[in-house]
């Protein structure tokens, strides 16, 4: 308990690596030890602490266990206590010792006793302080034989030693505008607390400075990316004829937000900087196509264009809706993929490359790339992003996703990039009806799916979740063995079974014959949630509901719906959670994204909603996601702070040391 030899190691895996860490490293909650009793009063199953004298102390050794016995009294009373399996204590506690002890009140051998409290030797020095007894108690974050009364003291000595140290570099009016606690104060207040208010109070202003600093960051990579100039720029007027060709040539008119982006777009690609977008919205929003005339306006200035997708089942899916869209207008598209081998040499330079992540070990066919898009950008990695983006020379870049994020941390998130939302649906979408179903009603639902097959020839997913996070052996197995099950349950439905361990050929032939109608229900695992486009399909059903995000799931509803009829998503869980069951409920009722995002934020927490769907998103250590209030007041404050930045050379300082910790998001 007191020991801690090798720290540096332990305390490396709490990623504690200097005096500043240790002030970081915020506790996860307090106990509250500040009711200060007399032994006389003490009550059964009470919380307290008492403060007296050891009158004895001696370890007492039986067959299996040893226990320490002490008997403490103060001016009226006196009370047994023990501990177990601690002989060391009686070199630290001795006869005489003054002494407070916080914990339960507890009933042991007929009378009253305390049980393995925490205790703390008073000391006789005049400005002597308790840290671990008769108070707010913080407790840390441990990691395995690091405690947190050891963390404490050293965070108590550093803070009384170094706190004045830290000096403010928050200006004087954001922290009379919040009403925030100076730095050293809110350092102080968010270990050793008076009350659990001060508490919260240091911890608004800790988390406002991430976020703050966060905001400050991105500014400073938008300044940065607004230094690059683009290789050529693009002409638009010019080409006023053929864009209204593509237009015309579309099979639907585009939708207020598509139309919004398109400007947007637009804008961006004829100003002499290259474009840094995210286009942001649900699945089946209509993304690609938007995507679509900005690589038609690059063929029509002479550049090439990249897009790059996750998975190949996608990056094939686009390039058959590219090329339908543009090969009659004279641009030629090329796929990339690990499994299509292209011949080198022979091809004409093609105007378009679709591919995925196998687009950035090649570098034949990129002579002049003037715009690089990335699809479901939150599927790739860091330097994924940034490898395919050194394809030209200063390339426009637009990245597109549908992880449904809340506007205002979207914002924060994305601070760097200017943002498009495609926050409307096209029109005659239809809403997909959904179903939390009780596991007593699963035969009947098996039943209903049935009829609906045969009645209307539907077709059917049913999603398997992963078992861990990511595609293990055991959730193929699950799969399959609910494949396995189905089969016989439903002898006249004919049954197809998707999984991420299959090759990518596989992959393709299983879809392709289910778009064909050769099988009713296909039976995956979440490796279908990207983007396929089966029109036909009209009922999902998702296994183990519970184990994915809403907005995971809300993704995976996308996957119906996308023709014309009536579709249905159902929804079981094995759980019986009451925040199970109000999660699944809401998905009954909300059909956009980033409200089902916001809410799982609140009921889950940021890990869950994001975890899956995201990487490379900074981690926040002190604020959370959920709070969007104090996000909000964050981004105004830095939008408004950015423009004057040098003149406050002390956070100027600490935004040097912050990005230079974090491996820098571009
Ligand atoms: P996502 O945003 O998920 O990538 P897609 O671009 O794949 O969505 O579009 C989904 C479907 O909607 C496609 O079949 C596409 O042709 C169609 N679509 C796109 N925009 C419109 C629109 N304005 N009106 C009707 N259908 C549209
Ligand atoms: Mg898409």
């Amino acid at each position: 308990m007191e020991r801690s030899g090798g720290s540096a190691q332990k305390l490396e895996k709490l990623g504690i690596f200097t005096l500043r860490d240790f002030l970081y490293h915020i506790p996860s909650r307090y106990e509250d030890y500040s009711i200060i009793s007399p032994i006389s009063a003490l009550q059964p199953g009470e919380i307290v602490t008492i403060r007296g004298t050891v009158i004895d102390i001696k370890n007492l050794f039986t067959k299996r266990i040893n226990i320490q016995k002490a008997l403490v009294a103060d001016e009226n009373a006196r009370i047994e206590v023990v501990w177990f399996n601690q002989p060391f204590l009686i070199r630290s506690i001795h006869k005489g010792s003054r002494i407070a002890l916080s914990g339960t009140v507890d009933v042991f051998g007929g009378g009253r006793a305390m049980k393995s409290p925490e205790y703390e030797i008073i000391s006789e020095a005049p400005d002597a302080q308790l840290i671990h007894t008769g108070r707010l108690v913080p407790i840390y974050p441990e990691t395995a034989r690091i405690s947190s009364k050891w963390l404490r003291r050293q965070i108590h000595t550093i803070l009384t030693k170094h706190a004045n140290d830290f000096t403010e570099y928050l200006p004087e009016h954001i922290l009379k505008n919040h009403q925030f606690l100076d730095l050293p104060q809110a350092l102080w207040k968010i270990h050793f607390p008076h009350s659990l208010e001060e508490a919260q109070k240091a911890k608004n202003r800790l988390a406002f400075d991430e976020l703050f600093l966060l905001n400050l960051a991105a500014h400073k990579r938008k300044e940065e990316w607004n230094a690059k100039k683009v290789g050529n720029r693009f002409f638009i007027a010019k080409f006023k004829k053929e864009i209204s060709a593509f237009w015309n040539s579309l099979p639907f008119t585009l939708t207020n937000a598509q139309q919004r982006a398109v400007k947007e777009i637009f804008k961006d690609i004829a100003s002499p900087k290259p474009m840094n977008r995210l286009l942001a919205g649900d699945v089946g929003s209509g993304k690609t196509v938007v995507g679509t005339i900005a690589m038609y306006l690059a063929f029509l200035n002479g550049f090439q264009s990249v897009l790059m997708a996750p998975t190949e089942i996608l990056a094939q899916q686009h390039y058959k809706t590219i090329s339908e869209l543009l090969t009659t207008l004279g641009v030629s598209v090329h796929l990339i993929t690990g499994s299509v081998k292209t011949k080198r040499g022979k091809q004409e330079k093609p105007d378009i490359l679709v591919g995925t992540h196998a687009l950035l070990a090649r570098n034949d066919h990129f002579e002049t790339v003037g715009l690089v898009i990335i699809d479901e950008q939150q599927r790739f990695g860091v330097e994924q992003r940034a490898l395919i983006r050194q394809k030209g020379e200063n390339p426009h870049f637009l990245t597109m996703t549908a992880t449904p994020i809340p506007r205002t941390v979207a914002l924060t998130l994305y601070g760097d990039l200017d943002l498009s939302f495609l926050d409307e649906m096209p029109k005659g979408r239809i809403r997909v009806k959904t179903w939390f179903v009780p596991e007593e009603k699963r035969k009947n639902a098996y039943a209903w799916i049935e009829k609906q097959i045969k009645t209307f020839q539907s077709q059917t997913f049913i999603i398997c979740p992963f078992i861990d996070r990511s595609e293990t052996m055991q959730s193929v197995k699950a799969a399959t063995k609910e494949f396995e099950y189905l089969k016989k349950e439903m002898p006249h439905v004919r049954f197809a079974l998707l999984h991420g361990r299959m090759s990518s050929k596989e992959k393709e032939s299983v879809l392709e014959a289910f778009r064909k109608k050769d099988a009713d229900i296909l039976v995956s695992t979440p490796v279908v949630e990207v983007g396929i486009d089966i029109p036909n399909a009209t009922i999902m059903v998702i296994e183990g509901a519970e184990r994915f995000g809403l907005a995971q799931l809300h993704q995976m509803r996308g996957r119906v719906g996308r023709g014309t009829k009536e579709s249905y998503c159902l929804l079981f869980t094995q759980s019986s959670s009451q925040i199970t069951i109000q999660r699944l409920k809401a998905m009954e009722e909300i059909h956009v994204g980033a409200r089902l995002a916001e809410l799982d934020l609140k009921l889950r927490g940021p890990g869950d909603v994001f975890g899956v769907l995201q990487h490379g998103m900074p981690s926040l250590k002190i604020a959370s996601f959920s709070d969007f209030g104090l996000i909000a007041k964050a981004r105004n404050e830095a939008e408004e702070l950015f423009p004057k930045l040098s003149s406050y050379p002390l956070l100027v300082e600490k935004l040097k040391e912050v990005t230079s910790e974090k491996v820098s998001a571009d």
